[in-house]
């Protein structure tokens, strides 16, 4: 620019914000208008030098890969799967587009693309075909995930298997704890879930994921699964779940929709960030081995100072209503998916996150390899 250039432009950024002023909104200026305005302004506009320019390191691509600070690995993802018992069954879930419920063997052939991916775990969810007030789907040695678990470790050793720990599932009022008179039941539910762990450990499970928020379910699966041999089994703590909108397309697709009011009793308020500290610090004196957050766009905050508090791995949960978001934007056009997945991933693992759970796992992995 030339300095009478320079000159018009710096009166022309002062004739649209004139206009913006008297509420004219921004207003297409003439060569005459400029040209009266200009004569009118008497306004100086310096010149700034900055003494430090930032977009040195932005002006190639080599150097802003030099300089990143958070990358995306394939075995940092865990990706879920929906089980249903039966053979040949692979049901899409209308609000999750590309994820299904599926039965065992269809369910191998993806954990066979999830191992090709580089992905290194997987995460299991049971839709029993009966529930009842006791979740004895949970824990029966011939549950779904149980069942499952045997079959992947079987046929894929190295892929870890994290089991999900809980009853709402497999009970038939939908919560995630033994229920009397309305009520969710603290310490009768301990013993159950414990049992849960237990049983999945002993099918084989590399990860024992409780997400039902009672009080004292860490330490008790974590004595229950010292007392029957798996002292080496760690648990991967839901500890700061919080009772969240974006669990919505999730129970459509576990088909664990509470049948009567709803979990605000035992998951967390999302006004709350001390108390998810304190669940986290509470989760980590009973034994856990990884502490989650979830879900994790909302709750970024809680990932970063969960990341000061604890040297601990943190997983959050990139849960379904953030999957279901991007591909219902995705799907209209509105946005680029494979931009703003990788973004929001990026932003979760920044703010302090070593483990994502995230329907999006497979699509990261192969973008990943690209
Ligand atoms: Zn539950």
């Amino acid at each position: 620019m030339t300095a009478a250039e320079s000159d018009i432009f710096s009166v022309y950024t002062y004739k649209i914000r004139d206009s913006y002023e008297k509420g004219q909104g921004m207003k297409e200026t003439t060569t005459k208008e400029r040209a009266q305005v200009q004569k009118a302004s008497e306004f100086q506009i310096p010149r700034v030098t900055p003494d430090m320019r930032m977009r040195r390191l932005r002006s190639k691509a080599p150097l802003r890969s030099m300089v990143r600070e958070t990358h995306l690995r394939p075995e940092q993802f865990i990706y879920p799967f929906f089980l249903v018992e039966g053979q040949g069954i692979k049901t899409p879930i209308s609000s999750m587009p590309g994820i299904h419920q599926q039965s065992i063997d269809e369910m191998l052939r993806e954990a066979e693309e999830v191992v090709k991916l580089g992905l290194g775990s997987v995460l299991l969810f049971g839709i029993p075909k009966d529930k009842d007030s006791q979740a004895t789907g949970a824990w029966h040695e011939e549950g779904i995930v149980q069942k499952a678990t045997r079959e992947l470790k079987k046929n894929f050793p190295d892929l870890l298997v994290v089991a999900d720990t809980c009853l709402c599932e497999y009970m038939d009022h939908g919560h995630c704890g033994i229920v009397h008179n309305g009520n969710i039941l603290n310490d009768p539910s301990l013993e159950i879930i414990a049992r849960t762990a237990v049983s999945q450990a002993a099918a084989g499970a590399d990860i024992i994921a409780p997400s039902d928020m009672m009080d004292g379910r860490i330490a008790a699966i974590r004595q229950a699964l010292d007392a029957n041999g798996f002292e080496n089994i760690p648990i991967m703590a839901y500890s700061a779940k919080y009772a969240s909108g974006l669990y919505g397309p999730f129970r459509e697709a576990a088909e664990s929709t509470p049948q009567f009011g709803d979990r605000s009793s035992y998951q967390m308020d999302p006004a709350n960030g001390r108390e998810a500290l304190r669940e986290i610090e509470l989760d980590i004196a009973e034994g856990a081995d990884i502490v989650m957050v979830k879900p994790a766009l909302p709750y970024l905050d809680i990932i970063s100072q969960a990341r000061q508090m604890t040297k601990l791995p943190i997983a959050a949960y990139n849960v379904s209503g953030e999957y279901s978001m991007v591909k219902a934007a995705a799907a209209n056009g509105w946005i680029d998916e494979k931009r703003v997945v990788l973004e929001l991933l990026t932003g979760i693992t920044r703010a302090g996150a070593d483990i994502i759970i995230t329907y999006h796992a497979k699509d990261v992995a192969s973008w990943l390899k690209n």
